[in-house]
């Protein structure tokens, strides 16, 4: 089963939108609060929240690879960094 976007609202990755990449929560608790800032105030991610790239601003992510997957039918990435 595809990732789809947790973010209130956001379509990405789901059937009837375009594929776009998805990004796990990063481990990283200082990092992940500025991703919960930056996507929704209040926002609680789960360990299987996820959100899409729509979020970020393209130079902000660096993919070192992506591949589509074509069993889950989504984008992985895997290894990115995001900055703010
Ligand atoms: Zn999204």
């Amino acid at each position: 089963m595809p990732f789809h976007c947790s973010v209130f609202n956001c379509k990405g990755n789901y059937d009837t939108s375009p594929k776009v990449s998805i990004f796990k929560f990063p481990e990283d608790e200082k990092l992940k609060e500025q991703w919960i800032h930056r996507l929704l105030k209040d926002f609680k991610p789960s360990k299987s929240s996820r959100a899409c790239e729509l979020h970020f601003r393209e130079e902000d992510v660096i993919k070192n690879m992506e591949y589509f997957h074509e069993e889950s039918g989504c984008f992985l990435i895997i290894y990115f960094y995001v900055f703010f």
